[in-house]
């Protein structure tokens, strides 16, 4: 599908929790299309998969990662993969043994007896720990099988069909990706992570493969890390300002008119949490 160069109207979004709208209005979609044109030029699509990790080791690496900064996420999962000869016997270790295994990680008190579920989870209903299944179904198929696990919400679910060997088409929202897009006026600012992930991937088209979408997230997250910072955005270099409400609210209004062909020369904010 053409990228649209037509600025769409910038209307704000509302302020309180809010509903995920029913559909995506096409200056909404139009707007999301621009920029992921413009960061992609400014962060160099395609960009390559980070992972290569089976999806059963993906699902293990996302559960570890929720609200933990990436270094720390990756040093837990090393940790267990090394303590432990397979993913049966951290599912059946004391769970104190797992809980000091992943340490590194946020929360490990809470995490590790919520990876142990789940692992039991998968093997109570697949009768064996994997999740090879899933390559043979489509990928709403396989969101909607992961989601129904103990522990799974749309972001854990979309990151094992995305970033694992699966690549299939899915669109993990982190809070980096998330905040970008509230910002962007592309969702509503009181629209949770959660549903936001429904809404977001509905404004990509169809017909986009699954590193496309992949790109998306990534653009979108690197934005967040590098640029439009949780505190204090760097609105004045911004490539995506003249299409930004929050952005022309913070400048007042002052779009310095970018085509879009300028690099993000931003520091590599890389390993910030994203939740
Ligand atoms: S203009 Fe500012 S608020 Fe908008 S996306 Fe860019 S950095 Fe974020």
């Amino acid at each position: 599908m053409p990228i649209q160069t037509e600025l769409p109207s910038l209307p704000a979004g509302p302020r309180r929790r809010a509903a995920a709208p029913a559909t995506t209005p096409p200056e909404i979609a139009a707007r999301a299309l621009l920029a992921h044109e413009r960061l992609c030029r400014a962060y160099g699509c395609p960009i390559a998969y980070f992972h290569a990790l089976a999806p059963l080791d993906e699902l293990v690496s996302s559960l570890l990662s929720h609200r933990t900064r990436n270094a720390d996420s990756a040093r837990a999962f090393r940790t267990l993969r090394e303590r432990f000869p397979s993913w049966e016997a951290v599912r059946d270790a004391p769970v104190g043994e797992v809980q000091e295994a992943i340490r590194a990680a946020t929360w490990p008190e809470a995490k590790a007896p919520a990876l142990q579920r789940t692992l039991r989870a998968v093997t109570e209903r697949r009768g064996a720990l994997d999740l090879d299944h899933l390559a043979a179904m489509a990928p709403a198929e396989a969101d909607a099988w992961l989601q129904s696990l103990p522990g799974v919400g749309p972001k854990t679910a979309a990151a094992v069909l995305s970033f694992s060997v699966l690549r299939r088409r899915a669109l993990p929202v982190d809070s980096h990706h998330h905040r970008v897009a509230v910002r962007l006026g592309l969702i509503p600012a009181g629209l949770p992570v959660g549903p936001s992930h429904r809404v977001l991937e509905a404004m990509l088209p169809p017909g986009w493969d699954a590193q496309q979408v992949y790109d998306n997230h990534e653009v979108m997250m690197l934005h967040g890390q590098r640029c439009c910072f949780f505190h204090g955005p760097a609105c004045g270099r911004c490539v995506v300002l003249d299409l930004c409400p929050t952005g022309q609210e913070r400048v007042g209004g002052a779009a310095p008119g970018r085509d879009g062909t300028g690099r993000a020369a931003v520091p590599d904010g890389g390993g910030e949490a994203a939740g």
